[in-house]
């Protein structure tokens, strides 16, 4: 089969990354005889230094004509002093809004060989830990109403959470779905004891759940969550929520996993098009120095191959390859500990070519 994917560098550490994920996709396609066709385009800063805007028309349009988006991030010090609206960053809210990709997965998984990286006991992290976040992507506070104005305080500022109950059903849906692959388990998490759109939130929840009688449902507020997250987190096996509780939760279940580096995402529709990302940023600090942990971004494009083009089986490959190089004690600087092997992204990205035999 052939397969065209937009490729989104981006900005950072974006196309350090991207370039190892494209090297283990083609090692992918030479063993199982797929092609995997590139176009390579810009978003982020580099397309408003090219451009004058961070998401031009040609950006959206190949990745519309695409059969999936793969990216690597988006942002950087140049440009933290433009208006919000003008950042690199708003090339990923009108990427997720453009092509309607309102369901984004992210699974955090703590591999056993990683067990030394985890900052829990390791009698709360022993076992493994294997949560997957399905967070709303097209709605809620990112996506709301927003303003400025003066008030006898001085100026104000104001970001609006909003939710429609189809966003909410849509949203639920997927989880449930998810959750019927997996151990069956369903975490809601809102601020329904504080938010008004908390409320319709769980509403829906409940009324896609009447729908999954085989699935176990509970829900938490987020506060709770994020505590839970760190004291008992095989509590949770199908985690949904919000556009930013999702944003925020995720980031703390990378680090239960060992590093940011190490967290894949997906972003769907619904049909098979999707955008599938490391849940990292551009990482200015470790840009051109060969540090950063390519694996994020290898693991999105494994994502790319289960979600969009039902390919388990090369996923898996890529999934084993992974296991296998850090089983035999090769480690980013993120993830490094005594007595392990330490490389950089490129050659980390050879080792898990390598191990696709
Ligand atoms: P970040 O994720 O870029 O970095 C946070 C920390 O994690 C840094 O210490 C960084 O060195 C480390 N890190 C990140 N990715 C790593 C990797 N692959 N390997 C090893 N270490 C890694 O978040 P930030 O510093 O808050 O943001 C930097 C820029 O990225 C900002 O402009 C921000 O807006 C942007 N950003 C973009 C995205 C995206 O494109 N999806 C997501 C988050 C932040």
């Amino acid at each position: 089969m052939h397969y065209n994917i937009a490729l989104i560098p981006g900005d950072g550490i974006g196309p350090a990354v991207i370039a190892e994920a494209v090297k283990v996709l083609l090692r992918i396609g030479e063993k199982f005889g797929h092609g995997f066709k590139f176009s390579e385009v810009d978003a982020g800063g580099v397309a408003i230094d090219k451009h004058g805007g961070p998401l031009p028309q040609n950006t959206i349009d190949v990745c519309k004509e695409s059969d999936s988006v793969l990216l690597g991030a988006v942002g950087g010090w140049k440009w933290d002093n433009l208006p919000g609206d003008k950042r690199p960053e708003r090339a990923l809210l009108g990427l997720r809004s453009e092509l309607g990709l309102y369901a984004n997965l992210r699974p955090a998984v703590l591999y056993d060989a990683l067990m030394d990286a985890c900052p829990l006991r390791k009698d709360i992290a022993e076992n493994g830990i294997d949560i997957m976040v399905v967070r709303e992507l097209t709605g809620g506070i990112y996506f709301g109403e927003r303003g400025r104005k003066q008030t006898e305080l001085g100026e104000a500022a104001w970001d609006t959470e909003m939710y429609a109950y189809e966003e909410v059903r849509r949203i639920a849906v997927t989880a449930f779905d998810i959750a019927r692959q997996r151990s069956k388990r369903v975490t809601n998490v809102d601020k329904a004891n504080v938010l008004e759109s908390s409320q319709l939130w769980r509403g829906a929840v409940l009324e896609v759940a009447k729908d999954y009688p085989d699935i176990e449902l509970d829900h938490m507020y987020v506060d709770n969550a994020s505590m839970q997250l760190i004291r008992d987190p095989k509590h949770f096996d199908v985690l949904v929520t919000t556009n930013m509780f999702g944003d925020i939760l995720s980031d703390e279940a990378s680090q239960i996993t060992g590093s940011i580096g190490m967290l894949p995402s997906a972003s769907l529709c619904g049909s098979g098009l999707g955008m599938y990302e490391p849940i990292h940023g551009s990482a200015p600090d470790l840009a051109g120095k060969n540090l950063a942990n390519p694996i994020a971004a290898v693991l999105s494009a494994a994502m790319m191959l289960k979600y969009s083009f039902k390919l388990d089986e090369e996923a898996k490959a890529i999934e084993d390859a992974v296991i296998n190089v850090l089983q035999r004690g090769f480690r980013t600087g993120d993830i490094i500990s005594p007595g392990m092997k330490q490389v950089g992204t490129k050659e980390m990205g050879r080792l898990i070519v390598e191990e696709i035999i």
